[in-house]
């Protein structure tokens, strides 16, 4: 009921959108086919969407390539205004925007309007990089010719997104490209298409024109393949998971394009005996069940040193002990479910593995009573390294926890993926602190910090997580082409 509610509010305030954007109209699928989207915590539908494929992936390739040599020719000033203004309907609009991430994505309401300050942040961010793409002059070695060098947009991007972050994974991607005088289709999961399709209704609101964004969602290979296969698409964009990643890697090289990945990651948590034990339960809490553990940057492994090992567990029993599972759109709660009963099944797995190979619970390693896709957030101790739990992403509420003696050790462990996103580092000396960071194969570190995500770093991993950066002036560099033009007879 409390859904149907909440759908009801926002469909009468326009922003449940339920149908593909292309060149600046609603369309259905040619063929009429739609697909549902429910809400994870109760099951109920809260909209269906078009179920969309290569044809209209086709129409949408079309519209965004008609829309560049307008969009592109803009003045950087006017596309920067146009990107302020869809900051400032996005930051307007949170707490609808916040409801409907919760809706079709579960994660609670405070954490839900937290994505969208945090995606607005990036799009107020890339307005202003917009007007600081310079280009350079390069000292000539001969004195009748000047040499200078051009950026410009790469062209038309196809931007293929997660359920995760139904919001933040678009205004990561859309922000820069726009601001680089590129356009966009973009492509969100089919389990969150609806936050999308509201933020593209607010993008043609704030001026952004018609053609510029796009969406289609349905048929995932087959819209995949139309981006892959057009050549007037220049460039791949993609957060999602590290196989679907590798695939589009390949498929993009028949046609050269530019891709950005950002793909899974392995994250772990290094407490050293010296951590602040207040700083490292915090840190460790937010970083592990911060949206159902569902983060490429999420705590996958939680290494503690002997020393601090039983008064960390006791502490940070006590505190996932304190998360109040529920709807998210219910008052207090603090985890939410998991998208799906797959997703609740592949958790379950890694938790019985690890415990068939020796490892223990500690707390939770069940569903949870209420049903749906809930999951109790979960400690396992005795974990080893080469347990399934502590290889792959758990994407869940389950903290794995790997008792280490030494630094040297931990940094072993700690680099013993294909994964190198972020990592963690709980310690109060500042030799260590540096000395971890450095040794650790990652994109990202924080130091007695959990959550470092921020608009004006950049986001990124190493190894297998990836290739290029969003966020920060470094995010605008893969939408950009490098032009270097040489004038003679200058003498
Ligand atoms: P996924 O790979 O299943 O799906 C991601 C997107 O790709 C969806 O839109 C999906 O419909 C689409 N897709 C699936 N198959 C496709 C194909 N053949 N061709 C084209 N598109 C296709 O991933 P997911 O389950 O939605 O997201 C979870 C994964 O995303 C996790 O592995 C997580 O670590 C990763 N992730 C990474 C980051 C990061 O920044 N590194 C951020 C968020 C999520």
């Amino acid at each position: 009921m409390q859904t149907l509610n909440v759908a009801a509010r926002l469909r009468s305030s326009g922003l449940l959108r339920t149908k593909g954007l292309i060149g600046g109209k609603w369309r259905d699928a040619y063929d009429g086919r739609t697909i549902e989207v429910h809400n994870p915590a109760d099951g109920e539908v809260i909209a269906s969407v078009p179920f969309m494929g290569g044809r209209e992936t086709k129409d949408a390739i079309s519209s965004a390539y008609n829309a560049l040599s307008h969009w592109r020719k803009l003045t950087a000033a006017d596309r920067s205004s146009r990107l302020r203004n869809w900051y400032n309907l996005l930051f307007e609009h949170k707490e609808e925007l916040g409801q409907l991430i919760t809706l079709e994505q579960g994660k609670p309401l405070r954490e839900a309007i937290g994505e969208v300050v945090y995606s607005a942040k990036f799009i107020e961010f890339f307005a202003e990089e917009a007007k600081r793409v310079y280009g350079d002059i390069i000292p000539s070695p001969l004195s009748d010719r000047r040499l200078f060098v051009l950026k410009e947009p790469v062209g038309v991007v196809g931007a293929i997104t997660p359920w995760n972050f139904p919001l933040a994974m678009i205004s990561r991607k859309a922000g820069p490209a726009l601001a680089c005088g590129c356009t966009v289709i973009i492509k969100p999961s089919e389990l969150t298409p609806l936050t999308a399709l509201a933020a593209a209704e607010l993008a043609l609101q704030s001026g952004i024109p018609p053609g510029v964004l796009n969406v289609v969602m349905g048929d995932a290979p087959s819209i995949g393949d139309s981006l892959q296969e057009s050549t007037e698409v220049r460039k791949i964009t993609f957060t999602g998971s590290t196989g679907v990643g590798k695939k589009l890697m390949a498929g993009a090289s028949d046609t050269v394009k530019k891709v950005s990945l950002e793909l899974g990651g392995n994250a772990p948590c290094i407490i050293f005996d010296d951590a602040d034990l207040e700083a490292a339960v915090k840190g460790s809490l937010s970083t592990k069940f911060h949206n159902t553990g569902q983060q490429c940057v999420c705590t996958n492994r939680v290494l503690v040193q002997e020393g601090i090992y039983e008064k960390f567990i006791n502490a940070y029993s006590k505190a996932v002990q304190n998360l109040k599972v529920g709807n998210g759109l219910s008052e207090g709660v603090t985890q939410g479910p998991l998208i799906n009963d797959a997703a609740v099944q592949k958790v379950d797995s890694f938790v019985q593995d690890a415990i068939s190979k020796g490892a223990k619970v500690l707390l939770g390693g069940k569903r949870h009573s209420l049903g749906f896709s809930f999951y109790e957030p979960t400690i396992i101790g005795d974990v080893s390294n080469e347990m399934l739990i502590a290889r792959q992403e758990v994407f869940g509420p389950v903290a794995p926890i790997i008792r280490f003696k030494t630094e040297e050790e931990a940094i072993q462990i700690a680099n013993d993926t294909d994964s190198g996103l972020a990592a963690y580092v709980f310690t109060n000396s500042i030799q260590r602190s540096w000395r971890v960071s450095e040794a650790l194969e990652y994109g990202m570190v924080g130091v007695n910090e959990g959550s470092i995500s921020t608009e004006v770093a950049p986001f990124g991993g190493f190894k297998q997580s990836g290739l290029g950066r969003e966020g920060s002036k470094y995010g605008m560099d893969d939408y950009l082409e490098i032009k270097y033009v040489c004038m003679g007879n200058m003498g």
